[in-house]
């Protein structure tokens, strides 16, 4: 079954909890993101489905 919804997930810091992370480019890796509350960086984040329904 597909969805027409786009599913909606945020990204959390798995250091602080903050998700106020941003996307950076990485040479090698291909990307990254950086943690602006705790500096944080790395290819790993908490992905949390936000979808809601009702
Ligand atoms: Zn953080």
């Amino acid at each position: 079954m597909s969805r027409k919804r786009t599913p909606r997930s945020a990204l959390f810091c798995p250091q602080c909890g903050s998700a106020d992370l941003y996307y950076e480019a990485a040479l090698i890796t291909g990307y990254k993101y950086h943690c602006k509350k705790c500096g944080y960086i790395g290819a790993f984040v908490i992905e949390k489905d936000l979808e809601r329904e009702g």
